[in-house]
């Protein structure tokens, strides 16, 4: 018998599981999973919420249930703030009753019957000063940031300011992106007029805890929608500030709402007839989830989801330049972007070179207090994060994969990880498929620009690449092959106010940002005026 702490236990001879507290959707399923794999688990052990449910193999590897189970097994876990850096509990949050979030559903609904009947300018202000207020306190808003999921302080104070940029973009340019459109029918008139939805629900990853936020709420509340967020569990602490940010700027109560609830209460938000649409960013399990309960209800959803980007350098490119960007493409936010460079494919002629220069530069990363600016390489995101991390190395080096540089932790507190680069990946190892969150790069040699394109091709995810070449032209003729929802020449893939941003594939389907992102969750409504007197 394996006991799960005081959640249940798992039988692994009938495989059967007995559950005692949980009633969660996901739980059931993935125990039973994981009952499938028990000859192989030695121990599970409960951890501290945000940690889940850890399976020691018998091997003796960590590894959170939910890697090993492809399931979430996480339902169970409550909100709290922990630094990556040091491992120290900052604070813990509790979920709020279903009475609560009852009310804030109710505030919410009221709040749209007002807010949808603004004008532009009206809301402009609101959105405009909540930029403001953010660009004129870039250290206080990026502090938590960096104390709950580990990025470096400089990087914190980039995302707060881009967020602003954010806001401004949409206070400035929504009244235009959503001006009507007069139509030309064979007679009399008709207008495309552009109308809310209603009250829209987001969830929200923790990578880029407040980014996230801005790109939902800004578009969305421009356009008349009001929102609520269910952010990250571990980054409570900016969830909650981002919504002070909001009442600050002078938003009604309702316009956003930052919900602290759990899967179930997320199904309960889902499942409300007051809620008009939603809107996931997040792994891919994730939005499976939220988007089958979506559909359930006929809920319009937008999905942005994982991604593994080809960094494509072809023969003629600038080999200095690009080195410098595949390590700013790999260790930007420590590799957890969804658009982080993943899958480095060099042509033959330059792979040796490229290798040695990238290997180099990726070795000199130091460890320290993301806090401190000296500090190069800050922590993962969480103690989980790493360890799932740990595994799929260890899996892929089982597989065959070979390590040019890394793989461990870092031999010091924290969820620090060293910059890893693996060769030697077949398309029957896993780690071909999957998507590595952290500094850890995978590194393909191609015999030419085919054969790159057709590797960028071989994959699940279609989120954003990025080809290097001096020849532009020809940059762009590779850019057309590549299936995914954007591609950049010679830059990693990034992002900003002006430019959509999401994926095809397993990377999900809609645009957030640029005039595309506000047109999401709208209802473009024909009015037609035709003379009485017309024919039928
Ligand atoms: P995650 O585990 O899917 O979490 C994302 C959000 O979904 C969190 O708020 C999480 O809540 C919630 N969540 C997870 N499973 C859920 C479920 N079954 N029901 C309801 N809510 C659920 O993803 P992550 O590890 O935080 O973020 C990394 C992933 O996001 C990567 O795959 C990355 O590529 C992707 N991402 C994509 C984009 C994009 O624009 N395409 C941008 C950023 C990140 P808890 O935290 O409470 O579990």
């Amino acid at each position: 018998m394996i006991v799960l702490g005081k959640f249940g236990s798992v039988n692994p001879r009938s495989r059967g599981w007995r559950g005692s507290r949980f009633t969660s959707s996901g739980l059931r399923p993935a125990v039973a999973r994981l009952a499938i794999h028990c000859v192989a688990i030695r121990e599970i052990r409960v951890r501290s919420s945000r940690l889940g449910v850890l399976v020691v193999l018998s091997s003796g590897v960590f590894t959170p249930c939910h890697a090993f189970t492809q399931t979430p097994m996480i339902a169970f876990m409550s909100y709290q703030s922990v630094n990556p850096a040091t491992g120290k509990v900052l604070k813990k949050f509790k979920e709020i009753t279903n009475k609560q979030l009852e009310t804030s559903l109710k505030t919410a609904a009221t709040c749209f019957a007002t807010w949808r009947f603004k004008t532009f300018a009206e809301r402009a202000a609101v959105v405009a000063k909540a930029a403001a207020i953010l660009r004129a306190r870039v250290d206080e808003f990026a502090k938590p940031v960096t104390l709950e999921m580990g990025k470096l302080i400089a990087e914190s104070r980039g995302e707060v300011e881009l967020s602003a940029d954010i806001l401004d973009y949409y206070a400035k340019n929504a009244e235009s992106f959503l001006a009507p459109q007069t139509l030309k029918p064979s007679s009399g008139e008709a207008v495309i007029e552009i109308a809310p939805f209603g009250v829209l629900f987001g969830v929200q990853p923790w990578n880029f805890p407040y980014y996230q936020l801005a790109r939902f709420a800004a578009p969305n509340l421009m356009a008349g929608n009001v929102v609520m967020v269910k952010h990250a569990g571990c980054v409570p602490q900016c969830a909650i500030a981002f919504e002070k940010l909001w009442l600050e700027a002078g938003a009604p109560a309702g316009a956003y709402t930052n919900l602290i609830i759990s899967y179930e209460q997320v199904n309960r938000v889902i499942d409300d007839s007051r809620i008009e649409g939603v809107a996931l960013t997040g792994s891919v399990d994730a939005g499976k989830s939220v988007a089958a309960r979506a559909g359930q209800n006929l809920k319009k959803t937008t999905m942005e989801l994982g991604g593994s980007d080809a960094f494509i350098v072809l023969e003629d490119a600038d080999l200095e330049k690009t080195v410098k960007w595949a390590v700013w493409a790999k260790m930007n936010n420590t590799g957890q972007c969804c658009v982080a460079g993943k899958r480095f494919i060099v042509v033959e002629s330059v792979a040796d070179k490229f290798l040695e220069k990238f290997q180099t530069a990726l070795a000199a990363f130091k460890p320290g207090d993301p806090m401190d600016w000296a500090t190069t390489l800050g922590p993962l995101s969480t103690e989980a994060a790493l360890v799932q991390l740990l595994g799929q190395i260890k899996n892929a080096l089982k597989k065959g994969a070979k390590l040019v540089l890394g793989g461990k932790r870092v031999d010091r507190p924290g969820a620090y990880m060293e910059p890893t680069i693996l060769t030697n990946i077949k398309p029957s190892n896993p780690a071909y498929h999957e998507e590595f969150f952290g500094p850890v790069a995978l590194f393909f040699r191609v015999k030419d620009e085919d054969e790159a394109v057709a590797l960028a091709n071989d994959s699940e995810f279609g989120l954003g690449g990025s080809v290097f070449t001096a020849d532009v032209a020809r940059g762009k003729r590779v850019a057309s092959r590549i299936d995914t929802g954007m591609v950049f020449i010679n830059h990693p893939t990034w992002t900003s106010a002006e430019l959509p941003f999401g994926g095809i594939k397993n990377s999900g389907y809609g645009r957030e940002l640029s005039s595309l992102g506000i047109q999401e969750f709208v209802n473009k409504k024909l009015v037609r005026v035709s003379s009485i007197d017309a024919p039928a």
